[in-house]
């Protein structure tokens, strides 16, 4: 049973008011609410544990170092991965793709090689390439969309070369809420011998995952979408291609031995681990790991589909209502403009009415101009939202509209 009620109990921030009015919270795209577990379990290690990891012969030390490593341990489970040498801990989705970028582009590719992103990629998927491009001459090649959203998959076929080295595409669009067949996806560029990244920023939080199931072959995301704490994330990295990468950066931890002649390097995941992890914030995500879990990901999967039906419906039903986004397989996040009221303006009074939305371009300004669009308002959904929400949701921009 998906006890609303009890969940929404979870999360105290749900019960304050903003401007006098309830908060109705739809930014949870951007970030989400924490439950009082994962709180808990930060002050607890805090209060109760703190030592730096993997150093100290000391009790606490060892004490913290088990729980940093089980929380490796809960991850791994999580995702499906093989090894917990396969889960990296950086600081979010953007640092897990940084840190891809930085160390495969300078190993595995030369200049005139290629990479694959989609038009509808979080900046994160696309300036760490950029920035690679200009140091290193490699070249992007984007897979483009049809206006419903869905990615063109024969397009995509079209877009492998020899010269192709890497896809590294969204599993769902943090503006359209598509789902890509990322499954689909990754087996076409294995056919090309071509690895896959998949930025899973806004698909874990919302859907069961396993990563061996997909074959992806790297695949990351941010602690604080999934309803942990912010300043953690995840790469996962199949074995045998992390084992081939360089470190990423330099310093404690990372190495085996160091002489100014000559420095080794540290094992699978330490290699890219330098310096002190933030061992809380792994407790915390491994506590909001927990919590969903025992909720069910297919529960949760089940619930924020009906919910984002009903909303669909119901914004569908306000006149001048734009969505963009209509791809048949769709998450949480709807983006939309209604009639010729600005994004800001619509964002700004619904937030005078305690509702809790996005606006603006999403970070992803190509996908906007391929929309032919500067910005929108956008409402993300995560597993506390209510059918009243939505209601409230749909009245204020009801009284918005009015207003123009
Ligand atoms: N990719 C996608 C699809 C996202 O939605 C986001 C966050 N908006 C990111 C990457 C970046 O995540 P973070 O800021 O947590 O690194």
């Amino acid at each position: 049973m998906y006890d609303i009620h009890q969940i929404r109990a979870d999360f105290p921030i749900l019960e304050r008011t903003v401007y006098g009015k309830p908060l109705v919270y739809l930014d949870n795209g951007a970030t989400t609410q924490k439950p009082r577990c994962v709180v808990e379990a930060i002050t607890n290690e805090y209060y109760n544990t703190n030592a730096n990891v993997h150093r100290g012969v000391h009790f606490l030390s060892q004490q913290a170092t088990e729980l940093h490593e089980a929380s490796r341990e809960t991850v791994r489970r999580f995702i499906g991965a093989r090894s917990t040498n396969e889960i990296v801990f950086t600081r979010g989705t953007t640092e897990s793709i940084n840190l891809l970028a930085a160390t495969f582009c300078p190993s595995q590719m030369q200049a005139g090689d290629e990479v694959i992103v989609s038009v509808m990629e979080h900046h994160s998927n696309i300036v760490p390439w950029q920035l690679q491009a200009m140091q290193r001459g490699i070249v992007l090649r984007v897979i483009p969309m049809d206006d419903q959203g869905n990615l063109l998959t024969d397009e995509y076929e079209r877009l492998f070369s020899p010269r192709t080295k890497l896809v590294s595409i969204a599993h769902v669009s943090n503006v359209l809420g598509t789902v890509n067949p990322v499954r689909e996806m990754i087996a076409t560029a294995h056919a090309h011998g071509v690895p896959v990244l998949v930025d899973g920023a806004q698909s874990i939080p919302h859907m069961p995952v396993d990563v061996q199931a997909l074959d992806a072959d790297f695949y990351v995301f941010s602690g604080h979408k999934v309803y942990g704490p912010t300043g953690v994330g995840v790469l996962y990295g199949k074995e045998a291609w992390l084992d081939k990468l360089p470190p990423y950066q330099g310093g404690g931890e990372m190495i085996q031995h160091v002489s100014f002649e000559k420095t080794t390097f540290n094992e699978l995941p330490f290699k890219f681990e330098a310096g002190t992890p933030d061992y809380i914030g792994t407790t915390g995500l491994a506590k909001a790991l927990d919590y969903v879990s025992a909720l069910g990901m297919d529960n949760i999967a089940a619930y924020e589909h009906g919910l984002t039906a009903y909303a669909l419906q119901r914004l569908g039903e306000i006149p001048g209502m734009r969505i963009f986004g209509e791809a048949k397989e769709r998450g949480g996040v709807i983006s939309f403009l209604v009639g010729n009221i600005h994004h800001f303006d619509m964002g700004t009074l619904l937030d005078r009415l305690g509702i809790a939305v996005r606006t603006g371009h999403h970070c992803a300004q190509p996908l906007m101009t391929r929309l032919g669009i500067e910005g929108t308002v956008r409402a993300s959904f995560g597993l506390y939202n209510t059918r009243e929400e939505v209601d409230a949701l749909v009245a204020g921009i009801e009284r918005v509209r009015k207003m123009f």
